[in-house]
C-alpha cells in the first residue's frame, strides 16, 4: 500500500498525513437544508458536544462534507478545532439542486469553478481569515446524473486540477457511482485515486462495489443512521465483501450524522465505541487502525497546488 503523500488541508493549517489520527470520514457538525425542516444543525455548542466526545473516545479528525449554502458555519470551525483539539476538514462544492433556492443556484452557476479554487487556496466564505476548504463536495442523483449535478461535477474537476483536492460525492441511495466516475474521470482526468464515493453502503450491490474500489477510487461507507436503517444491516457484508477481495485499503467509514435525530442516538462516536471494536473483532486487530487512521490519511491529503483562480 503507497504511503499518504502531500498534506490534509484542515481548518487551522495543512496537517502532515502521519499526524491525522483517528478520523471520521464523512460527518457534519452543521447542515441546513429546506429538505429537512426542523432538524437542522446549527447549533455551535452541541457541535462542540459531539466534538468532545468524540475526542474522549479517542477521536482525532473530523471530515465535514457539508458544502456551500447549506449552513457549514465556516466561522465556528477554527475556534471548535481549537477547543476540542480535534482536526477538522471543511467542504466547499454544491450539493443537489433540491437543496438551494433556485435564484441562488443561477447566482452561483457563473464562477464555480473559481469559486470551489479560491475556497480551496485563498479562503474560505464565511470564514475567519486564512480558513481553507480540504476537498470538494459534490453530489449525484437517483441512478444518474442531471444538469445541474453534471455543471456542478465539472466545475469541481476543474478546481481539483487546479488545486489537488479530493473531490467527495453523494450518492443518492448510493446509486449512480458508474456515473459519477465516468463523468469526473473518464471525461474530465481526474485520478480515481482522488475521488471518494459516499454512502454507497445504502445501495448494497456487492459486485458493483468491487468493480469501483477496483478503479482505485475510495469508497466511504456510512451509518447507522436513524434516517438511513434499512441498509445498516448490510454495513458488515459490505466491508467484509471489499476486504476478501483484496481492496481494504479502498475503505472509510463516517457517520453522517445529518440531522439532530441522528446526532443523539448513535452519533459520531458509535463509530469508535462499537463500529471499531466489532472491526477488530470480525477482521482482525489491524482493522480498526487500517479503516479509521491509515485510509483516511491518504484520501484526504493531497498535493496542493497554488492556483491561479479562474471563473
Ligand atoms: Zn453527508
Amino acid at each position: 500500500m503507497s504511503a499518504a503523500v502531500g498534506t490534509v488541508r484542515t481548518v487551522l493549517g495543512d496537517v502532515d498525513p502521519a499526524e491525522l489520527g483517528v478520523c471520521d470520514a464523512h460527518d457534519h457538525l452543521f447542515l441546513r437544508s429546506p429538505r429537512l425542516p426542523g432538524e437542522e444543525l446549527d447549533d455551535p455548542a452541541a457541535a462542540e458536544q459531539v466534538l468532545r466526545a468524540f475526542a474522549a473516545a479517542g477521536g482525532r479528525a473530523f471530515v465535514q462534507w457539508t458544502p456551500a449554502g447549506m449552513g457549514r458555519r465556516a466561522d465556528t470551525l477554527p475556534a471548535l478545532s481549537r477547543a476540542t483539539g480535534v482536526h477538522l476538514v471543511a467542504a466547499t462544492g454544491l450539493h443537489q439542486a433540491v437543496h438551494y433556492d433556485p435564484s441562488d443556484l443561477e447566482r452561483r452557476y457563473a464562477g464555480l469553478t473559481g469559486f470551489f479554487t479560491a475556497e480551496l487556496t485563498t479562503g474560505l466564505h464565511g470564514a475567519p481569515e486564512g480558513v481553507r476548504a480540504g476537498l470538494i463536495k459534490v453530489a449525484g442523483d437517483f441512478h444518474g446524473l442531471d444538469a445541474h449535478t453534471r455543471r456542478v461535477m465539472t466545475a469541481a474537476a476543474e478546481a481539483h486540477h487546479a488545486t489537488g483536492a479530493p473531490i467527495a460525492v453523494h450518492h443518492e441511495l448510493g446509486t449512480a457511482a458508474p456515473d459519477v466516475l465516468d463523468l469526473l474521470c473518464e471525461h474530465h482526468g481526474v485520478p480515481p485515486r482522488r475521488v471518494i464515493l459516499g454512502h454507497l453502503n445504502r445501495h448494497p450491490d456487492l459486485r458493483l462495489h468491487r468493480q469501483l474500489a477496483a478503479t482505485g477510487a475510495f469508497l466511504a461507507l456510512d451509518g447507522p443512521s436513524r434516517a438511513h436503517h434499512a441498509t445498516d444491516h448490510h454495513l458488515f457484508d459490505t466491508v467484509a465483501a471489499l476486504l476478501e477481495a483484496g481492496h481494504a485499503d479502498r475503505l472509510l467509514l463516517g457517520g453522517d450524522t445529518t440531522t439532530r435525530t441522528a446526532r443523539h442516538a448513535p452519533g459520531p462516536t458509535h463509530l469508535l465505541t462499537t463500529l471499531a471494536p466489532r472491526l477488530s473483532r470480525e477482521f482482525g486487530p489491524d482493522a480498526p487502525h487500517q479503516l479509521l487512521t491509515a485510509n483516511p490519511s491518504r484520501a484526504f491529503a493531497a498535493e496542493w497546488r497554488t492556483a491561479h483562480t479562474t471563473g
